[in-house]
C-alpha cells in the first residue's frame, strides 16, 4: 500500500538539515507522498527506509516485461482508469491460442494467418505479437514439439506456455528461455514451484485462480516469494465474470492503490465464444477494459483490422495529435506527369484521402506540409495551414524535381489559399479540389482526361 505524508514523516531522519531543497522533513515528506520529488535527495535516509520508500511511492499498477531482443514488450505500468485522465502507456497485446490436440490443419491455417497479417497502419507495424501454447494432452515431446514448429515459423511470436504442470512448464521454459516466453498456470497447489521456474529464467509468470478472492490471496503468498513480475487471471470465462475481473482488479489497484492486484492481467476470449463476431466484439470491451494479453481463436484480416485499429486508438495519447510525417508520398506508379495534392499531417486525414486516392487507380503523389497535426479547417483556422507552409514543403521535399507538372490540387475547403498559393510559388498553377475526401476518385479520373 502507498504511503501517507505523515507515514513516510515517520521513517525520515528528521534533522530538518534542509539539504533536501525543503524546509523541514515534513514538507519533504509530503510532496514526497505526491510524487513531487524522490527519495534519494535527503542523503541521511537509511538503507531500510529508502527501500520502503521505493516500494511505497512506486506507481500502484507493476510494470512488467515479456519476449527478448527486440520483441520485448512491457505490459500494465497504468495510472489511470480513463484515457481521457491522461493517457494509457502500454497497449495490450494479442495472442492467438494453440492446443496441443488441435488437428494439424488448425494450427497450419493459424500459423498462415499470423504470418498474413502484417501492415503499418500510422506509423506502426501491426501484427500478433503472442502464441499461446495450451497443454491439454499432457504430453511433454507432443506439448514442445507444437511450440518448436510455430516459433520457427512465426518469427515474430513470443510463445506463452499454458500448464499447470510444473515438469512440463520447466521443461518449456527451458527450451524457450531465450523467447522471453509467458509461463502460465501458477494455482493455488503448484505456485512455489512455478515462481521457480520463472524465477530462475526471470520470466513472467501467469496466475490463475477461481475467483477474485482466491486469486487475491494467491498473490500474496507469491508476493511473499518476492517474486512481482505477475500476469493475472482471475478464472473468468464468460464475458460477464472475465469483465468483472478485469475492472474490479484495476479499480482495486489504481482507487484503493493496492497493490496485491498492482499487476496486468489477461482475457481468454477464446473461451467465451464461438462465434467470431462476437469474438471480436468481446476483444474490443478487454483493448478498453483493462485486459493486458487477450488470448484469441485466430487471427485472420477480417478479425486483424477492427482490433489493430481500436488498440491503437485508445493507446495513443489524447493530448497529442496522431500525426503522419511531414513529406511527399508516392500513390501508386506516380511519376513526373502525375497529379499533386495537398493534405494535412493529420493522419487519419492523411489515410482517408490516400485510401481515396488509391480507390482511384490515378497514381498520384500527396504532400504533407507541417499542420501541426491537425485536420484541414482546424489547421487553416489555427493558421498552421497557409501558403507559406504548403509553399515551404513544395521546396523542402524538392516536389519540382519529383514532377514537370507544376499543377498542386488543393482541398476544397481551403479554396481561400488559391492565390496566396500562386504567389507564394511562382509559375505553379493551384487547382481546388473536392471538399470531401469522398469525391476524390471521381475528381481525379476527370482531372486525368483533361
Ligand atoms: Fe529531513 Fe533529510 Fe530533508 Fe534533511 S535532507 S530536511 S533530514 S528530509
Amino acid at each position: 500500500m502507498a504511503l501517507n505524508g505523515m507515514e513516510i514523516y515517520k521513517i525520515l531522519p528528521k534533522k530538518n538539515c534542509k539539504e533536501c531543497g525543503f524546509p523541514t522533513c515534513l514538507a519533504f515528506a509530503m510532496k514526497l507522498a505526491q510524487g513531487g520529488t524522490q527519495a534519494e535527495k535527503c542523503p541521511y535516509m537509511s538503507d531500510e527506509a529508502k527501500d520502503k520508500l521505493a516500494e511505497a511511492t512506486a506507481p500502484p499498477m507493476r510494470t512488467v516485461t515479456f519476449g527478448a531482443g527486440e520483441k520485448t514488450y512491457s505490459l500494465g505500468g497504468e495510472t489511470v482508469l480513463f484515457r481521457h485522465e491522461k493517457t494509457f502507456v502500454n497497449k495490450p497485446r494479442f495472442a492467438v491460442i494453440f492446443d496441443d490436440t488441435e488437428s494439424t490443419d488448425n494450427v497450419e491455417k493459424k500459423i498462415n494467418h499470423i504470418n498474413t497479417v502484417n501492415y503499418t497502419r500510422i506509423s506502426e507495424e501491426m501484427y500478433v505479437e503472442i502464441a499461446a501454447f495450451r497443454c491439454s494432452s499432457q504430453d511433454k515431446q507432443k506439448f514442445i514439439s507444437l511450440i518448436k514448429k510455430v516459433t520457427s515459423e512465426c518469427k515474430k511470436i513470443v510463445p506463452m506456455i499454458i500448464t499447470e504442470n510444473p515438469d512440463i512448464a520447466s521443461a518449456a521454459a527451458e527450451e524457450f528461455a531465450a523467447l522471453g516466453p509467458i509461463i502460465y498456470g501458477a494455482n493455488e497447489q503448484n505456485y512455489e514451484a512455478m515462481v521457480g521456474i520463472a524465477k530462475k529464467h526471470n520470466l513472467l509468470l501467469g496466475v490463475k485462480a477461481e475467483n477474485q478472492a482466491k486469486l487475491y490471496d494467491l498473490v500474496q503468498k507469491i508476493q511473499n516469494t518476492d517474486y512481482k513480475e505477475l500476469l493475472l487471471d482471475a478464472g473468468g470465462r464468460s464475458l460477464k465474470t472475465a469483465f468483472d475481473n478485469a475492472v474490479n482488479i484495476r479499480r482495486t489497484a489504481l482507487l484503493s492503490k493496492d497493490r496485491t492486484f498492482g499487476y496486468p492481467t489477461a482475457a481468454f476470449v477464446c473461451d467465451m465464444t464461438q462465434d467470431k463476431m462476437m469474438e471480436i466484439a468481446m476483444a474490443t470491451l478487454f483493448i478498453e477494459k483493462y485486459a493486458s494479453v487477450i488470448v484469441l481463436s485466430d487471427m485472420d484480416y477480417s478479425m486483424a483490422l477492427p482490433l489493430f485499429a481500436i488498440r491503437q486508438n485508445i493507446y495513443t495519447d489524447p493530448q497529442r495529435p496522431m500525426r503522419i510525417e511531414q513529406g511527399i508520398y508516392r500513390i501508386g506508379q506516380a511519376d513526373e506527369q502525375s497529379p499533386l495534392l495537398v493534405t494535412v499531417d493529420f493522419a487519419l486525414t492523411y489515410f482517408i484521402v490516400s485510401g481515396e486516392v488509391e480507390r482511384s487507380k490515378v497514381p498520384s503523389w500527396i504532400l504533407i506540409p507541417d499542420a501541426g497535426g491537425y485536420s484541414v479547417l482546424t489547421a487553416w483556422a489555427s493558421g498552421k495551414l497557409n501558403a507559406k507552409s504548403i509553399a515551404k514543403a513544395i521546396k523542402d521535399f524538392e516536389a519540382e524535381s519529383k514532377l514537370k507538372t507544376r499543377e498542386l490540387i488543393i482541398p476544397g475547403k481551403v479554396a481561400v489559399l488559391k492565390s496566396d498559393i500562386e504567389d507564394e510559388l511562382p509559375g505553379w498553377k493551384v487547382i481546388v479540389g473536392p471538399r470531401e475526401a469522398s469525391s476524390l476518385t471521381a475528381f481525379l479520373k476527370e482531372y486525368r482526361q483533361e
